[in-house]
């Protein structure tokens, strides 16, 4: 119907639907407990009138077989695949089987461990939890069958390539049973005589990564490491696709099993002592260099007015903390104490306490050192804080971006807010960088490598939002904009006031979120999505020359808010 003259009425199962003049609409429905979905679409627009059958085709969900009292949902092993562990670890086990059952797992060799009812409430899955306000209609059903059953399995060999059986699942309702193999494999780490590996991000040699390996605390979680290549460190695990790194006695980090490349059976575990540090200051930062006993992980965290280094498996001989460096007279003002402390047998802490609040940081390997680089903060003129300044400006995509129901794609619906938000920093005395000017697809990693090569003073991308399915986007709608470092918090409220003034939608606020153009350490790095692109409104906004005009001007004064803030620092 689009393109159709005059309103036109719609209705999809008899629910009448908006639908703007430029002929977007979008729709929220709910699913049948089915795996086929018939939608039936009704459309008139003055005497013409047209309808149609669009048939969805829906992840089929498990069902407990019919006339069995018990069953296993041999869906939902957890966990599954191949695994391994120092002998004795404990392997939390669960699994969704017939209520009111006894479930075992028989382990091969002729024991058994229980498996109890979980006693917690069903939990929502992560990123609804994170997004949706309205979670109501994924709650699982109250006449759902089944139970969820939780148990503790000891590392021992199990299922590894054909020489050691496998364990099986056995659940007992009365006097009916069903068994099934637990799909998991189980080897052992030796850590008498641990794996040592170093890491490295790209053994492709493409050179189009940002050779950082993300360390995460659970598999495939949020990153909470980042590890250039060439850090050495010891394995204590393995899930699937992931490797988990003990860092020290306490602290573990898992990666991404192709970043992880094992060193020679016999290679010590690296550790071992670290000397005397000295700073060096340079007439846009000031460095720390830390001599190593090799390359040790290691991170950094950043509070207002401090960066806490953490050296994993390191111990201090730190006889001298030198402020004066070669080359240069006196104690360099940024940094007004340096302290360590050795929180643990191999954990070492070395803090750099600033005069200024950070505006950025960054580290590297210089041979077997680690150099700590901290950015001296621009000086802003808070009359007019932007005259002078160097902007990094991200349009969001392409590869990928959202379309809206029209067909607008969000990587040149980003293209145009930014090419206007330039002129008017430009305008204000700014020199700004794009890091796209034309549709050909940008990686990630070259766009904030692009905004820390020009020495940017702050980096925002430009993105229009859209939410998956399962998310009501009625309900969920709005600004935000998205920080990971602490000294970006503030430019993202700056930002979210700024772009809620100007475009006057729903005000989501401002998030942590961990995406690749918020996450640069080396100047203050926002997120917007400003608007959804799926909302035909919004997508109109987006698409028109006002709501482009508006999305720039927001993302102008916020930055310049953000940096007039800033200037005033005591
Ligand atoms: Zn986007």
């Amino acid at each position: 119907m689009r393109g159709a003259r005059g309103p036109v009425h719609l209705g999809i199962n008899g629910q009448s639907i908006p639908v703007l003049p430029n002929g977007a609409w979008i729709a929220w429905l709910p699913l049948p407990d089915d795996t086929v979905a018939q939608f039936l679409f009704a459309a008139t627009a003055g005497p013409d009138s047209s309808r149609f059958v669009f048939t969805a085709r829906i992840a089929p969900q498990f069902r407990p077989p019919a006339g069995r009292a018990a069953w296993i949902d041999t869906t939902s092993f957890t966990p599954a695949g191949s695994l391994a562990l120092p002998l004795g670890e404990g392997i939390p086990l669960s699994v969704h089987a017939a209520s009111n059952a006894t479930v075992r797992l028989l382990l091969p060799w002729g024991s058994s461990v229980p498996l109890v009812p979980d006693s917690s409430p069903p939990a929502l899955p992560g990123g609804l939890r994170a997004f949706t306000i309205d979670t109501a209609p994924r709650r699982l059903a109250p006449g759902e069958p089944g139970r969820r059953y939780v148990g503790w399995l000891p590392a021992a060999a199990l299922c590894v390539d054909g020489r050691t059986a496998c364990a099986t699942l056995v659940v007992t309702v009365e006097n009916d049973s069903a068994t099934a193999r637990w799909p998991l494999a189980v080897s052992l780490e030796d850590m008498a005589f641990p794996t040592v590996v170093v890491l490295d991000d790209d053994t492709a040699r493409s050179g189009t990564t940002d050779s950082l390996t993300p360390g995460r605390a659970v598999p495939h979680g949020t990153y909470n490491w980042f590890f250039p290549t060439g850090t050495v460190a010891v394995e204590s695990g393995r899930w699937s696709d992931q490797v988990r790194l003990a860092l020290s006695r306490t602290a573990v980090a898992w990666v991404n099993a192709g970043d992880v490349v094992p060193l020679p059976t016999g290679t010590p575990p690296p550790g071992g002592v670290v000397s005397s540090v000295r700073l060096t200051s340079g007439p846009k930062s000031v460095t720390l260099r830390v001599p190593l006993p090799a390359r040790l992980p290691y991170q950094v965290t950043e509070r207002e007015r401090s960066l806490t280094l953490r050296l994993y498996g390191g111990a201090s001989d730190i006889n001298w903390m030198q402020y004066g460096a070669s080359g240069t007279t006196g104690t360099d003002p940024l940094v007004t104490r340096m302290s360590y402390a050795q929180p643990a047998a191999d954990e070492l802490t070395i803090t750099l306490e600033l005069a200024r609040r950070v505006w950025g940081y960054r580290v590297r390997f210089d041979g077997r050192d680690l150099l700590l680089e901290v950015r001296r903060p621009p000086v802003v003129d808070p009359a007019r804080p932007l005259r002078g300044r160097t902007i990094a400006l991200d349009p969001g995509h392409p590869p990928l971006g959202a379309r809206g129901p029209t067909g607008l794609w969000e990587p040149v619906a980003t293209l145009a807010v930014a090419l206007k938000a330039k002129t008017l920093l430009e305008r204000s005395g700014a020199s700004v960088l794009l890091t796209r000017t034309d549709t050909t697809a940008v990686e990630l990693y070259p766009r904030t490598r692009f905004a820390e090569l020009h020495d940017a003073d702050i980096l925002v991308s430009i993105h229009a939002n859209a939410l998956p399915d399962g998310i009501n986007p009625f309900t969920n709608s709005g600004t935000s904009v998205y920080y990971f470092h602490p000294r970006s918090t503030r430019l993202a409220r700056e930002l979210d006031r700024a772009l809620v003034a100007e475009l006057g939608v729903r005000d989501l606020g401002i998030g942590r979120g961990d995406y690749a153009l918020a996450r640069p350490t080396w100047m203050p790095a926002a997120l917007t999505e400003a608007l959804f692109i799926m909302l035909p409104d919004q997508e109109a906004m987006l698409a028109s020359e006002d709501g482009q005009w508006r999305y720039a001007r927001g993302v102008v004064n916020g930055i310049e808010n953000f940096l007039r803030e800033r200037a005033r620092e005591p």
